[in-house]
């Protein structure tokens, strides 16, 4: 499924069957979750994908060929995950002091690089990951992108024992689990008047579920925000305790609102969390096979990627969507 530009539906298309080069693993996709990021770059709210381009950058494939000389932490007919980070430079300063998710010249899966709403991928092996056993392809594809990077933010959190989540999405029901599992609390915060999704969190083990708009029972000691909502920020940080942190977890955000410093003040922070390292990957993956972190998932066939996107896009989706390919 191939997006030729942006605002426009995906396009079944025919295409040659991608050639893996040194380093890379020609896969046989056999699944591929949807994020939220994709419709940002359907949407045109990511402005730099390489077109045509095809989406999806949480990749369930089995390796058919190995390009170059065949050396390779993987074998043939191995099950990997390919998730966002798709490539780094591994010289530039970040990338030097153990933050390739900063790396300037980054190339991302599905948006700077091919990704896998089709039948077939390459992807540079030293970005791909073992798969858990305890879970089958459809159960994980969600886990490398939600679970990843909700865990990367979860992890900037420090120590936080109270939590909130604003936007309980697919990141955040991956992510409370293991803050329970952790012996964190979890304080929800929906789309005002979304009782559904409240007695979700709460199912979930949320210690408190409530709109956007009301204030938790307590202070928090961190908040981490995956709606794309920046008037969220200022209200977060309202929420947080001295020295609390307000961590913006999503790759996309509309405009933050002024407010008064005094918001601010008393060692408050905001910060981001931008893409993953494959550090934080395998310690997920590792965590949410002991827990066992779960997703629920609705699943479409590769072909039908523009309804997985509608649904996603209205808000009408009954959890993960997952594209099964194979
Ligand atoms: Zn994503
Ligand atoms: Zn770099």
């Amino acid at each position: 499924m191939v997006l030729e530009q942006p605002k426009a539906t995906l396009v079944w298309r025919e295409v040659p069957k991608p050639q893996p080069g040194d380093g890379q693993l020609l896969l046989r996709v056999q699944a591929c979750a949807v994020c939220r990021t994709d419709l940002h770059i359907v949407d045109g709210e990511l402005t730099q994908p390489k077109l045509p381009l095809i989406l999806g950058h949480q990749i369930v494939g089995t390796i058919e060929a190995i390009g170059g000389n065949g050396h390779s932490p993987f074998a043939i007919r191995d099950r990997v995950g390919v998730p966002w980070l798709g490539w780094t430079d591994g010289e530039c300063a970040y990338c030097r002091s153990g933050r390739e998710n900063l790396c300037d010249r980054a190339k991302f899966t599905g948006y700077t690089i091919d990704g896998g709403y089709a039948e077939f991928a390459v992807a540079d092996g030293r970005y791909c990951f073992h798969l858990p056993n305890e879970y089958d392809d459809i159960e994980v594809a969600p886990l490398l992108c939600a679970g990843l990077i909700g865990f990367r933010a979860y992890r900037k959190t420090g120590d936080a024992k109270r939590i909130g989540i604003y936007g309980f999405g697919n990141a955040a029901h991956l992510i409370t689990q293991v803050a329970i599992h952790e012996q964190r609390e979890i304080y929800a915060f929906t789309r005002p008047s979304d009782a559904a999704s409240q007695d979700q969190a709460r199912s979930l083990g949320a210690i408190w579920a409530g709109g956007s708009d009301q204030m938790p029972p307590e202070k928090l000691d961190a908040v981490i925000i995956f709606a794309s909502v920046g008037s969220l920020v200022p209200t977060a940080l309202r929420a947080v305790v001295k020295g609390g942190v307000v961590v913006c977890g999503g790759i996309h955000m509309s405009d933050i609102p002024a407010f008064p410093y005094l918001d601010l003040w008393n060692e408050r922070i905001i910060t981001s969390v931008a893409n993953l390292t494959r550090r934080d990957g395998e310690e997920f993956l590792e965590i949410a096979a002991q827990i066992p972190v779960k997703t629920k998932i609705e699943i479409f066939r590769l072909e039908q990627a523009n309804e997985a996107l509608d649904k996603f896009r209205s808000g009408k989706l009954d959890g993960t969507a997952v594209l099964k390919v194979s």
